[in-house]
């Protein structure tokens, strides 16, 4: 998840119900040599798959005992499926222990491993790409890199993430099928020129300019 848009209202009922919110928080080493590998081995593939040498000061991995902590962090009421976050600086991770209590999810089958590797891929997208303004591209190079089709599998039909809808379901997919279609290469030169674009025409037109149609499902649906 990369929370920063459509937060406004959610978090103006928030602070209206905690207007004495704490925001202070005590951070204390979690020796876990299973959270630290997933993360070593996540940090290595990803420098790899981004052509980046990151070694020192690397993202911190913050591991939260519950939903309430998220909460403030997040500064809003975060949706039950809310396992981890990215903040652009390091990222944060709910306790695995704790999935199944604080969460949806269940979590004797919850792959935390991907988890890690999906927020990390986000704080890796920024850095190498600045960012966009449309959420399924960065959602779907995290699920994508993070390899999480167990939990979003590729859908019969494409018919919501343009639309900002679908995003989980459907982004990881698109990017998939954009890679094995037409490289790696063309996706980070799509995903350097949209860097900046906030209208949705504007990105037509570099999509359009690096892939050679418009962006629309039947593109998509027909490069299944
Ligand atoms: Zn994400």
């Amino acid at each position: 998840m990369n929370s920063r848009k459509n937060t406004k209202i959610i978090r103006y009922f928030f602070y209206e119900e905690h207007p004495n919110m704490n925001s202070i928080f005590k951070i204390t080493p979690f020796n876990n040599t299973l959270l630290q590998g997933y993360k070593e081995k996540a940090m290595a593939e990803l420098n790899d798959f981004f052509g980046r040498k990151w070694v020192y000061n690397t993202p911190k991995v913050f591991v939260v005992d519950d939903r309430e902590t998220i909460n403030l962090l997040q500064e809003k009421e975060t949706e039950n499926w809310v396992v981890g976050f990215s903040t652009g600086v390091y990222i944060c991770i709910l306790n695995p222990d704790n999935i199944s209590k604080e969460s949806c999810h269940d979590g004797s089958t919850y792959k935390v491993e991907k988890l890690i590797k999906h927020e990390l891929c986000h704080i890796f997208f920024n850095k190498s790409f600045g960012g966009t303004n449309f959420p399924w591209i960065t959602e779907g190079m995290s699920i994508y890199v993070a390899d999480q089709f167990y939990k979003y599998p590729i859908p019969e039909m494409f018919n919501g993430f343009l639309d900002g809808k679908k995003i989980y379901q459907e982004s990881g997919a698109s990017i998939k099928l954009l890679i094995d279609n037409f490289g790696k290469d063309k996706v980070f030169e799509f995903l350097r020129k949209q860097n900046g674009v906030k209208d949705i025409e504007s990105l037509n037109s570099i999509f359009k300019e690096v892939f050679g149609s418009k962006m629309e499902y039947s593109f998509f649906n027909n490069l299944h």
